[in-house]
């Protein structure tokens, strides 16, 4: 209710403008006699009140140790898809005004909002990270599903690491595509690929050092590789391996190789990422050539089953698709001339339980 409103129910009644002292200082309250008008009952006590501006925490500091953070929101009226990202605490408040009118969708829809987790999906990016800063929307949870640079120097990753911090998602999530070079140790050991001798001359004077622990440069997100995290009760899978492409990073035969790799996802998880397709869902190449993993369609309709798949890597395959039981989302951000030109994919999905900040690993 507005101000403006409030003021409308003031009847003008002339009567005492001040209570006796000792009603004041009651525990009993009392109805005071011009209550209806507000504003002159201010004018009548407020040399005695203390209103101190107080600035709220700013969001961005740490919670102190053995405390409540709080999250006071009011007045959104339906508008839950402008609301910017929602800070982390403990307890969320709303102090009304959820809806517009009241309509009964406008509730569920407030409910839904409540109640459910946002992913955000993006992959193939170069370093483009001045597009990706325009697109990236506000969520809960930030996907990149690899090559997200051009050859993983380490100044790249920092780049990306240091775009990923100005993120305001609560998680994000990354996995290596076969432009992480530097990711791929084995390739980084043997120096033997094709790639990596074209590209020798840029790595010339990195030490090993350097790229050894590359991925500890990698401090504003959770990295996976062949490996799960649970955020907010969802369980997420992470694995960079692709069919052998140009003898990239993280290359390997079709087949049992593969198919040794995909053996490692675990059931039950909710949300899989790897950086290449599975067969027939956004793996179509411009050549006219299925790019997909014959073995990674048949983990995931057969074995894993999770809710979504997502991957990138073939960037003509940018888009949505779904078998009935998987949902396939090729959120590949550049164009087969590698230029930005496609947005995030999002997708929202009931949260399992109310999340903790204590209780998961989160960056
Ligand atoms: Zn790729």
């Amino acid at each position: 209710m507005s101000f403006r409103r409030m003021l409308k129910g003031a009847s003008g009644r002339s009567l005492s403008a001040k209570q006796p002292e000792s009603d004041e200082q009651s525990k009993e309250i009392t109805v005071h006699p011009e209550t209806n008008n507000p504003t002159r009952v201010w004018d009548t006590i407020r040399y005695k009140q203390k209103v101190d501006v107080v600035t709220p925490v700013d969001p961005a500091t740490p919670k102190p140790k053995d405390h409540v953070r709080f999250v006071c929101i009011s007045d959104t009226h339906s508008k839950t898809d402008r609301i910017p990202d929602i800070p982390d605490g403990d307890v969320l408040i709303h102090a009304g005004d959820f809806t517009k009118i009241c309509r009964r969708k406008e509730v569920k829809n407030f409910n839904d909002f409540l109640g459910h987790t946002r992913f955000v999906c993006t992959s193939d990016t170069f370093s483009k990270t001045t597009y990706l800063s325009k697109v990236v929307p506000p969520g809960d949870v930030f996907i990149h599903a690899g090559s997200f640079n051009n050859v993983g120097l380490p100044r790249e990753v920092s780049a990306f690491n240091e775009f990923l911090g100005t993120l305001p998602h609560r998680h994000k999530i990354v996995i290596a595509g076969n432009h992480e070079l530097t990711f791929d140790q084995q390739l980084m050991t043997e120096r033997n690929s094709h790639v990596f001798m074209s590209f020798a001359s840029a790595f010339e004077g990195l030490k090993t050092n350097e790229w050894k622990d590359i991925r500890s440069l990698l401090t504003n997100c959770t990295y996976l590789e062949d490996s799960e995290i649970q955020v907010m009760g969802f369980r997420i899978y992470g694995s960079p391996w692709q069919p052998v492409f140009c003898d990239w990073g993280f290359n390997l035969p079709r087949g049992q190789p593969l198919l040794d790799k995909w053996n490692k996802i675990p059931e039950g998880t909710d949300i899989l990422i790897t950086h290449g397709p599975p067969l027939g869902h956004g793996d179509l190449a411009s050549n006219g050539c299925r790019a997909g993993c014959v073995e990674l369609l048949s983990t995931v309709q057969r074995r894993v089953r999770p809710k979504y798949h997502v991957f990138g890597h073939i960037h003509e395959g940018y888009g949505v698709t779904t078998d009935g039981q998987t949902t396939f989302v090729n959120a590949a951000i550049c164009d087969v001339h590698y230029r930005p030109c496609n947005p995030p994919i999002v997708f929202d999905l009931p949260t399992p339980r109310v999340p903790t900040v204590e209780a998961e690993s989160s960056v």
